[in-house]
């Protein structure tokens, strides 16, 4: 009996007292530590009743034991579905009714609110709070630390994994063992992990990036993670000297450079910096590498696929683009409109297919069918071309697309050109109904700390460097742009606010 998704990335170190979790109190939790919880949490959980591809949501703090219980999942053949933490009851009602949840792992102190809605649904309810307390471990602390894994195919779910919800509405995207699994080894091997590194972990867990790109990688080659609850500037400076590779957010890189204590010889022994989920501006790599000596690798995937495409290893890491589609990974650019692949060097919508695409929306066939190809084929929804050397640059997403009277204007495009300007932190660029126009642009511009920048100056920048059509209507500052938690800048929140500016 085998359960390729257990066995190749924690049955691989069972009995093994090799690190795998540095806590920053300075605990260190073995390999065979974290498996003997597993395996409780595993029975705990069959204890229930739940039995193979019964769904488990999950929202709680980020701990060793919420680490543990993913692990439990996949060993007793259970669907993961981690939840953010930053989603409210009512948006929980959602994502706990439309997974058909089983059971509902949540913080205490959610658990009064959330105790009618899971029993309207039939779930039940467990707790664990960040400190490893609460009903679930209490119960899985009276189990045996055995637990035999639950046979699984490969094509079998593992994880109900939601988006981001940066475009509109979360989807909860199918992945099966193999999506993850083969990511997992195919991203190991790309980017030379080995048992030696120690990668710095401050992304959440309920997320691809933090969850499956950061966590699997490490399980797959069996190295170990600093494992902090959350991005804190004065705990990563404290711990950079113990690891070896780093895996962010961009805007985890902006918040280091901005602190003098980050310095060349803190990072000095440092393998990797691995940077995704949003755009890496050029400017924060090259002032990156000026501090560091480092170039930042930068890849892409997404939710429903895990990595598509990343700088490489050695060679070139070029700046402003997201590197070559992965081994295994086909990446096409097709022209929106007709679904056909577009010459090299034309912007077009991207598709990837390969062993690392979702299987569907959960209960959404419709969606699926619109954006999953017959032929295998994954419309992302982002835009993108391919370079002569076959780079693969971001424009932006589908969904971003201005178009004004006629014309298809790429907002990053403009966006490069403001965040140029003196006094001008970043940029987002959106386009907003008009009367005349359809749509017309709006720049919004977030000053650097301190400066107040010149509008008129900005906008006369603009008009040299940019085709008419391409013009700020107007520019508006902001102190901050709207982010979710992924740092992923929330342009439908800006469309939003700003809908009848022209109306
Ligand atoms: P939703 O699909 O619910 O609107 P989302 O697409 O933000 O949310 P995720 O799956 O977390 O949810 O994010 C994937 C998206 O993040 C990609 O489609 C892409 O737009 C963006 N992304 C990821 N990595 C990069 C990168 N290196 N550069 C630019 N964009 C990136
Ligand atoms: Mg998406």
């Amino acid at each position: 009996m085998t359960n390729p998704l257990y066995d190749r990335l924690f049955g691989i170190h069972a009995g093994k007292d090799t690190p795998f979790l540095h806590l920053p109190d300075g605990t260190v939790i073995s390999h065979a530590e974290f498996l003997d919880t597993a395996a409780r949490i595993a029975n705990a959980l069959t204890g229930l009743g739940l039995e193979p591809g019964d769904r488990v949501a999950v929202q709680v703090q980020k701990s060793p034991e919420a680490l543990a219980l993913y692990a439990a999942c996949v060993q007793a053949g259970l669907i993961f579905l981690p939840l953010n933490t930053a989603y409210t009851v009512d948006e929980l009602t959602y994502f706990i009714e439309n997974s058909g949840a089983s059971l509902v792992v949540c913080d205490g102190a959610s658990e009064a609110a959330l105790a009618p809605i899971a029993q309207n649904a039939e779930a039940q309810l467990l707790t664990l709070n960040a400190d490893g307390s609460g009903s679930l471990m209490r119960r899985a602390l009276g189990m045996l630390p055995a637990f035999a894994p639950v046979a699984r195919d490969e094509e079998d779910l593992a994880a109900f994994l939601y988006t981001s919800g940066t475009t509109g509405r979360s989807k909860g995207a199918m992945l099966t063992q193999k999506n993850l699994l083969s990511n997992a080894e195919m991203l190991a091997r790309e980017w030379r992990f080995t048992e030696n590194d120690v990668l710095l972990h401050a992304l959440p867990i309920f997320h691809t990036h933090g969850l499956f790109v950061a966590t699997n990688v490490v399980l797959a080659t069996g190295g170990s993670m600093i494992f902090l609850p959350k991005f804190d500037l004065d705990d990563i400076l404290r711990l950079m000297p113990g690891a070896t590779t780093m895996m962010g957010v961009p805007t985890f890189y902006t918040r280091l450079l901005d602190d003098e204590r980050f310095t060349r010889d803190l990072a000095s022994h440092m393998r990797l910096f691995i940077s995704g989920s949003a755009p890496l501006l050029a400017e924060t790599h090259a002032r990156f590498e000026e501090r560091t000596g480092h170039r930042i690798l930068e890849r892409y995937g997404m939710t429903e696929t895990n990595m598509n495409t990343s700088n490489p290893y050695d060679g070139e890491r070029r700046a402003g683009t997201v590197g070559f589609p992965l081994p295994g990974v086909e990446l096409k650019i097709t022209d929106p409109e007709t679904g056909e692949e577009l010459p090299q060097g034309e912007i077009g919508l991207i598709e990837v297919r390969g062993p690392n695409v979702f299987k569907g929306y959960w209960q959404m066939p419709e969606k699926t069918a619109a954006e999953l190809r017959e032929n295998g084929f994954f419309i992302t929804g982002d835009l993108g071309m391919i370079d002569e050397d076959g780079y693969v640059t971001i424009v932006g997403r589908n969904k971003d697309l201005i178009i004004s009277g006629g014309y298809n204007i790429y907002p990053k495009e403009i966006e490069l050109v403001l965040d140029e300007q003196p006094g001008v932190l970043e940029s987002a660029v959106i386009g907003v109904p008009h009367p005349d126009f359809g749509e017309t642009v709006l720049g919004i511009i977030v000053p650097e700390a301190g400066e107040t920048p010149d509008l008129d100056a900005i906008m006369e920048a603009v008009g040299g460097s940019l085709a008419r059509f391409k013009h700020p209507r107007k520019l508006i500052l902001l102190d901050e742009l709207p982010r979710n938690t992924m740092g992923k800048v929330q342009k439908n929140v800006l469309r939003e606010a700003y809908k009848d500016l022209f109306q």
